[in-house]
């Protein structure tokens, strides 16, 4: 069990759900990106900004992640869209899933006369006045599945504690009767 967490990376490519959920927020409100080569990973920790979890963030790709990418797509992907993955496999609902990917998309600004067209656009308040708007029938989606994916997170914590007390106990016996058996 240790031994597997060791090797275990962080971040796993992301499936055919993720990818179809990025088409299709692409599609329908970003079509100045329809050329960006944008790798989605699954981030399999939580990602924390003080005490709040960080659903999805996208950065842009430099020269060494390009290198490391262009096996996927020739010349290396633009952009890295990192997700949560208990949050977008387990919590969020195809409305939230498109509320995040859309928020994430929105950070991508296309300009062809720079050196890198791929940019990314920061917002200085919690979200994209857009965003504010678009998600005017649900304003809270973000803070509820943060609240149920960090409840998640606690749990697995929890139970990982209890697992490891259990082997602490076990090796414990194990090692009494080991002495057992040397006397
Ligand atoms: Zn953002």
């Amino acid at each position: 069990m240790q031994d597997e967490d060791l090797t275990k990376s962080r971040f796993e490519i992301a499936n055919k759900d993720a990818n179809e959920m990025l088409e299709l927020v692409r599609d329908k409100w970003f079509s100045h990106l329809d050329n960006a080569r944008i790798q989605i990973l699954f981030d399999l920790k939580s990602r924390m900004k003080g005490a709040r979890l960080i659903l999805g963030r996208i950065m842009k790709a430099n020269d060494l992640i390009r290198r490391l990418t262009d096996h996927f797509y020739p010349g290396g992907c633009d952009y890295i869209l990192f997700l949560d993955k208990i949050a977008f496999m387990m919590v969020m609902q195809e409305s939230d899933k498109k509320r995040l990917v859309r928020h994430e998309l929105r950070h991508c600004v296309y300009n062809p006369d720079a050196e890198n067209p791929w940019q990314i656009l920061q917002h200085d308040i919690e979200d994209f006045e857009i965003e504010i708007n678009l998600n005017q029938d649900n304003p809270g989606w973000a803070k509820r599945v943060v609240q149920v994916t960090m409840d998640i997170y606690a749990q697995q914590k929890e139970s990982g504690k209890t697992k490891k007390d259990k082997r602490n106990t076990e090796n414990v016996v194990l090692m009494k009767r080991r002495k057992v058996a040397n006397v």
